[in-house]
């Protein structure tokens, strides 16, 4: 194994560098060293370059969605052994404490989003994943690192907003944002078998590929129509049964009460870059139930199984491929949403 690799650094508010760090070593017991077979770039990495995660550290290597192989693990590991192939999980969590046991595992006790943001990630060759029994699922034979890269942060993201929005059967539901976390709240609300799925955006592109793909019936453009006018026709008048709001702007904040019928609950997965502000008096007597956070990525398990049953698939979604020597490349693709880019996956450096 080599001891050197080349890195994305986050070196500050703007800056990112792709340069030579060490490969990293075990440090605690309970850590895996995973050979990066896949990686990707997320919303959360621009964030973080953008200065909008206050708490991410400097000079750590970013990337938190990956898939490798595991060459080395720590005494205390039981699950995960050198040579199975593995995804990861965005949260680093105990699995233990109170939180954990609940499945509220971004609330972990000694756990959260560590890796790409507190400690150093995958976008790079090697990656040290700290208590790895939780924060690594085993790939099933049936699947490539294509079909579960998005396990890592981007599905559970999306399940975790369809599953708050409570979706009954026959329900009609907006999804607000047809990005990445979008489309896989629009797959994971299918799950709950809704009469019909709204994919709202700005960009057609994203709308086009929800439809195309069935994970929307419906497609709004709301920077041309009210998506109000559609989902009143869908339901009688009433309005969305269900919101999943995604997006994370002001106005798609208030987009999200206004299109719930009374009762409704809005989901709220999206992250803002400022306060947002629930105007309860215009509100008053719609009775809505407010639910908002980050996300819980407790049932991996489970979204691998049903990836593997063929009962989601989000390899759609890997519009672009570049090997990590241009990463850098990549960022800009990623961030200008050129060429209909919805995620980019990253594969090893080439010599
Ligand atoms: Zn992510
Ligand atoms: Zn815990």
């Amino acid at each position: 194994m080599k001891d050197k690799m080349m890195a994305v650094i986050y070196e500050g508010k703007g800056q990112i560098a792709f340069k030579e760090v060490n490969v990293p070593k075990i440090l605690d017991p309970r850590d895996a060293i995973v050979k990066v077979g896949m990686s990707s770039i997320c919303t959360s990495d621009i964030h973080i370059i953008h200065g909008s995660v206050p708490r991410a550290k400097e000079n750590v290597i970013l990337g938190h969605e990956f898939a490798g192989e595991v060459i080395a693990v720590g005494d205390a590991v039981k699950k995960i052994k050198p040579g199975d192939r593995v995804v990861a999980n965005v949260e680093t969590f105990c699995g233990e404490c109170f939180y954990c046991k609940r499945g509220w595992v971004n609330n972990c006790v000694e756990g959260g989003w560590f890796m790409g943001h507190l400690i150093d990630g995958a976008q790079t060759d090697y990656v040290r994943v700290p208590i790895a029994d939780n924060g690594l699922n085993i790939i099933p034979d049936n699947l490539d690192y294509e079909d579960v890269l998005m396990t890592s942060c981007i599905l559970p993201s999306g399940f975790w907003g369809a599953e708050l929005a409570e979706i009954k059967p026959g329900d009609t539901v907006a999804v607000i944002g047809s990005g990445p976390t979008g489309l896989t709240a629009m797959m994971s609300a299918r799950l709950f078998g809704p009469a019909n799925i709204v994919a709202i955006d700005i960009i057609d592109s994203r709308g086009q590929l929800a439809l195309d793909q069935g994970w929307a019936d419906y497609y709004v453009n709301s920077s041309k129509e009210d998506p109000d006018k559609l989902i009143k026709e869908l339901t009688d008048g009433r309005g969305a049964d269900a919101v999943i709001e995604v997006a994370g702007t002001s106005e798609t904040f208030q987009l999200a009460w206004k299109i719930a019928r009374p009762n409704a609950v809005i989901s709220v997965v999206a992250m803002y870059a400022e306060d947002q502000v629930l105007p309860l008096p215009s509100m008053y007597g719609k009775n809505l139930i407010w639910k908002a956070g980050g996300v819980d990525a407790s049932k991996n398990d489970t979204l691998i199984r049903l990836l593997a049953g063929g009962k989601i698939n989000t390899r759609p979604m890997i519009t672009h491929k570049f090997p990590l020597n241009d990463i850098e490349k990549a960022y800009k693709i990623f961030e200008n949403h050129e060429d209909n880019c919805i995620k980019i996956a990253i594969t090893p450096y080439e010599d």
